[in-house]
């Protein structure tokens, strides 16, 4: 199988071209080609010298390809602010990726797998099950494809969230090899502080960023404050229990010293209650934690609700009375199915009926 040639970082780029008796520069040519420029054609370039053209010619017949995501299907929102690509990869599969343009600050959502293992009862990509993990080139190509759209209108690609398709830490050799890519100062340049990432409470997988120092952020999906809640509506806790998942937290804050985001998806006499979040604000005590509370997107295979917004108002008061940050999450771009995996289970809809 070709190897992408966007799924190598700077150094192994260098190293495969200096191995062939090419002058080191060439590489640096070649990855402003690919990450800086995201170039969708590398003929294209009038600015290789002719050895770098040759490699590059006799290469891509036979040993490498480049990852450049065709779109299977666009939707724009109402709003004009929120665009929801499903991108087409060799094999077929469709992934999502959402460039969302809030505040003049334009963030890419962009997915780690071809569906998803977790299960997550109220989610589109969990109600699909697992397909595979994506490549880093898969990964880097998105933020790509979101950075060409963006520079078509002359702006630019500030902040990035793995918070489509998949779970980020259970695919982690290769989301985190994507993410030193995607930060190279001399490519796409979009720094760690910028970056999310965003786990369902994989617990090796924060133990190990904790170890790894890591410098993304750290995004944790909470929805329920007792073990049995919790396991009802994200299967993965039978594997990492509550318990577990807290202490890792815990480790994580003591040993990088920053905070950690929890998401909360607020779900109509489900998990809404004043009693729900005095238990969350006790979970959380002693942690550096910041909790989002997000309005559920409603999905044809689960039959929860949202939440009135009363309810909403008083579970941010008992969180923020506990001395825990607290916001709700602005609904962005609900008009094009804005939760992971609801564009591409509508196109699959639309798919049976016509058939
Ligand atoms: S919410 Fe995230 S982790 Fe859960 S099934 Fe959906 S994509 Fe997977």
């Amino acid at each position: 199988m070709p190897t992408s040639l966007h799924d190598l970082t700077f150094d192994e780029l260098r190293e495969l071209i200096v191995q062939d008796g090419l002058r080191p520069s060439h590489s640096a040519t070649l990855w402003n080609a690919l990450h800086f420029k995201a170039d969708e054609d590398l003929n294209k370039r009038t600015d290789f010298l002719p050895p770098l053209r040759k490699w590059l010619e006799a290469k891509m017949k036979t040993d490498f390809h480049t990852d450049v995501l065709p779109i299977a299907s666009e939707i724009l929102s109402a709003d004009d602010l929120t665009r929801k690509y499903l991108l087409k990869l060799q094999d077929r599969q469709e992934i999502e990726t959402v460039v969302m343009g809030y505040t003049g600050r334009h963030t890419a959502c962009i997915s780690t797998q071809a569906g998803c293992a977790m299960g997550c009862v109220f989610c589109a990509t969990g109600q699909m099950g697992f397909v595979r993990h994506l490549r880093p080139g898969e990964i880097v190509a998105q933020v790509h494809h979101a950075r060409r759209i963006l520079r078509e209108k002359g702006e630019r690609l500030r902040n990035l969230v793995l918070m489509g398709m998949g779970e980020p830490l259970h695919n982690y050799d290769n989301v985190m090899k994507a993410l030193g890519i995607i930060s190279d100062t001399r490519g796409a340049n979009i720094g760690p502080s910028k970056i999310s990432i965003s786990t369902v409470g994989v617990v090796p997988g924060i133990l190990r960023m904790a170890e790894e120092g890591s410098r993304y952020n750290l995004a944790v999906s909470l929805h329920g404050s007792t073990e049995a809640e919790r396991a009802a509506l994200i299967p993965a806790n039978q594997r990492w229990p509550l318990s577990d998942l807290i202490a890792a937290c815990r480790t994580y804050c003591e040993k990088t010293d920053r905070k950690i985001f929890f998401a909360w998806t607020l779900i109509a006499g489900v998990n809404d209650t004043a009693e729900h979040a005095q238990r969350v604000a006790a979970l959380l005590q002693g942690i550096k934690a910041h909790v989002n509370l997000i309005p559920l997107n409603e999905t044809a295979g689960y039959d929860g609700r949202e939440s009135i917004e009363t309810a909403g108002t008083v579970f941010h008061r008992i969180i923020q009375d506990a001395g825990i940050p607290c916001t709700v999450r602005q609904r962005r771009g609900i008009d094009v199915a804005a939760g992971c995996g609801q564009l591409k289970a509508e196109r699959r809809k639309r798919e049976k009926v016509t058939l």
